[in-house]
């Protein structure tokens, strides 16, 4: 008898199992939409069925009690369903008008504030960090915890001139999206190899290539095999610390904070951008990062007070120019700002270049 080997399933779960029955009722048959305040959507079908929405904001890290809490709230005060955002934000559904103040009235006592929706600034997407792997050198969610606390009147109000979408990367290389604003780690050191452990914990080959910029050769170093760093041509990227342990690059004075601006992964009225660079050797500076939140925060003021109705954050510094966006913002414009890898041909729309 043959035997039938079932696919090893270790994606998410089907979330039709867990919508709630109008959402999975009225599936691809919504007729229109509208937002009655920030944080509340409400969507009308085809056949006249109404869903309410009430999105809250969350510590974005949450511990089990909180969860139970907003769980509790669920099957008190709306029906019993929720959903998280991509950005961390919480949904609970209602298929009823009256049961939207009370839910709103409950969530704000317990410290959850209303928001997210529309022209105002969202959750901040952030990566694993710390938590859950292995090579960040900041702590991501951190940083939104720290900034969303100063960015709460953006959250809970829509205010800005468009949507506003925040993300922070905990290194320089993997995960981590385009944003409006983006705070990523920027590492300013060649790594330090401890020679004792390389041959034991890297496979050396693994490393050589894996070096965008072929900095790194195989070495005998105090009679063993180990790694060498090129530090001239090392462009501090942090590759080579995922596969090599032993290349520690993250340097709690050295890796610092870059803010890069105008990305956008949405093709609504203009191209998907890439973010580009406007600060960097911003102290990485746990608890509260305040140098960092002051710079996002001055980006922010000029972008609401300049930009017109529904311009992107990018889309107003194409609109003014980057000149006009260093003057109003008052950042100062670096040699940190210029791309000059001899390999910067290709990048040329990546980065916030001199042009000739
Ligand atoms: S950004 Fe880098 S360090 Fe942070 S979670 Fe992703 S891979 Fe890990
Ligand atoms: S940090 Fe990047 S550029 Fe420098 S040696 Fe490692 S992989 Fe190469």
């Amino acid at each position: 008898m043959t035997q039938v080997r079932t696919p090893i399933e270790s994606g998410v779960p089907d979330h039709f199992q867990y919508m709630h029955p109008l959402l999975k009722k009225n599936y691809g048959n919504w007729d229109w939409h509208d937002r009655p305040r920030p944080g509340v959507l409400h969507h009308v079908a085809i056949d006249g069925d109404e869903v309410w929405t009430v999105r809250a904001g969350t510590q974005r890290q949450m511990d089990v009690y909180t969860i139970r809490k907003l769980c509790d709230i669920a099957d008190q005060y709306a029906e019993g369903y929720v959903r998280f955002t991509i950005r961390s934000n919480i949904e609970f559904m209602v298929s009823h008008h009256h049961m939207v103040q009370p839910l709103i009235n409950k969530l704000m006592e317990e410290g959850f504030p209303i928001g997210g929706t529309g022209n105002s600034v969202s959750m901040i997407a952030h990566t694993q960090g710390f938590l859950h792997c292995d090579i960040p050198a900041t702590d991501a969610s951190g940083v939104v915890k720290s900034l969303m606390d100063e960015l709460h009147q953006e959250f809970v109000k829509e205010e800005m001139p468009n949507r506003v979408r925040i993300t922070t990367s905990c290194c320089q290389i993997n995960c981590g999206g385009q944003g409006d604003i983006s705070i990523n780690i920027q590492h300013t050191k060649p790594p330090k190899i401890n020679h004792d452990l390389v041959a034991g914990v890297c496979e050396r080959p693994t490393v050589v290539a894996r070096c965008p910029v072929a900095a790194i050769r195989p070495a005998m170093v105090n009679g063993k095999p180990s790694l060498e760093v090129d530090e001239r041509k090392c462009i501090c990227c942090g590759a080579c610390y995922p596969p090599c342990p032993p290349m520690q690059i993250n340097d709690p004075e050295n890796s610092k904070l870059a803010i890069w601006v105008g990305g956008k992964n949405s093709n609504a009225r203009s191209k998907p951008t890439f973010h580009k660079l406007v600060a960097a050797g911003i102290p990485n500076n746990p608890p509260r990062w305040p140098e960092a939140a002051a710079v996002v925060k001055k980006i922010l003021k000029a972008y609401k007070e300049n930009a017109h109705d529904y311009e992107r954050m990018g889309e107003w510094v194409e609109r003014i120019g980057w000149p006009r966006f260093f003057e109003i913002t008052d950042l100062p414009f670096t040699k940190f700002h210029i791309d000059n890898w001899r390999g910067a041909r290709a990048t040329l729309n990546q980065s916030m270049h001199l042009r000739f």
